[in-house]
């Protein structure tokens, strides 16, 4: 293959004509690539737990401890010692695994908790857990999408509700875009049995918001469902940390919350809230929760970590606090952030090689951050992707400025033209 520093991961999904062992050889020709360049940072090996600093043994590198800002455990809470003793406890009460999928024999009390827990936090009555919020998306959406029905997407929405809709019609609207949103809801009117509209919260890549209160207007005007998946938002966006529906108050007029406790709730697994027959039905008929073991007991301290949200509110405070020192610094030292709203804060330098240059560069001075290219953005909004912890420090985050100020005098990411926003084939 040629210009291999012009591919992306999408180019080698499928090549006419190559057999698995061939397209795995092109492949390790591009790794190759980048890696001579210095330009490859993915799987890094880390060997400390997930928090705001992380080792990592990096051939001639001279740091080994880096402040971290790859992690998703925006509340800090993977560390919190209340999380961990309720997982300890799990562990001592039920052993280490469950052993069966749920409607065989592994469905446990901790399960039924963690499930009223997450219902009760969206102030719903029922919900269901599967074993990560990829699943929970793609299991949901495949059970009640079928080929007589319509999925109206943002085109930004996660990979997991693409995966989802395998099985049913799809329609993508430009992101954030109303407009668009509605000419699709006017035009589809009476041809398909359900039209399910769906979008996230947070979207992973800006940290931007969804409209959500015009959205769901159009939705009721129009008769679609409407499902949100709040991943990134949950534990960071409204006044209790109830995420994006919170900010507008629309708890009962989402017709489906989806999101995952991998992030502010420090574990692993997904969920489903929906109306108490919808989350039955699910439970016998999606798939990917019938026919799969449930998550292991180490999950109670999930319900732990629910009730935490309320119990330490600081955390979130000074997440937020975070979040304002973080993105002034940044935007003082003239970089593009986009249109963050939350904990997710993106530097855009539109070109995926110089997205990677100020990845290695960044590591150079001891910080640990993301390089993001296509299709999990378009290619032309390439960037490095930054998530914030509450438990950051000022210091952290004053080393990170630095080392930006330092990156930025080489490579002059601020001299670039603002690029326009959103548009993103496959989110990550
Ligand atoms: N939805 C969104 C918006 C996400 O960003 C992610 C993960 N990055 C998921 C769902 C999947 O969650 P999990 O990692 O728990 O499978």
């Amino acid at each position: 293959m040629e210009n291999l520093e012009n591919k992306s991961f999408k180019d080698f999904e499928n090549i006419p004509g190559l057999g698995p062992d061939e397209r795995a050889c092109e492949w390790a020709a591009y790794v190759d690539n980048w890696q001579s360049r210095g330009h490859w940072n993915y799987r890094q090996e880390s060997f400390s737990g997930c928090g705001p600093v992380a080792e990592l043994r990096i051939a001639g590198n001279p740091h080994q401890q880096f402040v971290s800002l790859v992690s998703n455990d925006y509340l800090g809470f993977t560390q919190h010692p209340k999380v961990k003793a309720a997982a300890i406890a799990a562990i001592e009460q039920y052993g280490t695994g469950a052993g069966a999928s749920p409607a065989i024999g592994g469905h446990y009390h901790f399960h039924r908790e963690i499930e009223e827990s997450i219902a009760a936090f969206f102030k719903r009555e029922s919900a269901i857990v599967y074993t990560t919020g990829y699943t929970a998306n793609s299991a949901m959406l495949q059970c009640l999408l079928k080929k007589e029905d319509l999925a109206i997407l943002d085109m930004a929405v996660h990979a997991s509700v693409q995966e989802g809709c395998i099985l049913t019609n799809i329609k993508t609207f430009p992101h954030n875009n109303l407009e668009a949103l509605e000419r699709i809801l006017r035009i589809s009117q009476d041809q398909y049995r359900t039209r399910m509209v769906i979008i996230d919260g947070v979207y992973s890549q800006d940290g931007d918001l969804a409209p959500l209160y015009q959205i769901v207007a159009l939705c009721k005007l129009y008769g679609a469902y409407i499902v949100v998946d709040d991943a990134h938002g949950t534990g960071v966006i409204g006044e209790t940390g109830r995420g994006v529906i919170e900010l507008y108050d629309l708890f009962q007029e989402i017709d489906i919350i989806t999101g995952t406790f991998s992030k502010s709730f420090a574990h692993v697994g997904g969920y489903v809230v929906a109306k108490p027959g919808v989350v039955e039905y699910l439970k016998f008929h999606s798939r990917q929760h019938i026919f799969s073991a449930t998550l292991p007991p180490a999950a109670a301290c999930i319900s732990t970590a629910i009730r935490l949200v309320d119990d330490e509110p600081e955390w979130q405070h000074k997440l937020w606090a975070n979040i304002r020192y973080f993105k002034n610094g940044l935007l003082e030292l003239g970089l593009d952030t986009g249109n963050t709203a939350s904990a997710i804060i993106p530097v855009k330098t539109g070109d995926p090689q110089l997205a990677a240059e100020a990845t290695k560069l960044l590591l150079e001075a001891g910080v640990y951050a993301n390089q993001i290219g296509y299709p999990a953005v378009s290619k032309k909004d390439a960037r490095v992707r930054m998530s914030l912890m509450a438990t950051h420090t000022q210091e952290h985050l004053d080393q990170v400025l630095n080392a930006w100020q330092w990156v930025d005098g080489k490579l002059k990411v601020s001299q670039l033209k603002p690029i326009a926003y959103g548009y993103k084939e496959e989110a990550t």
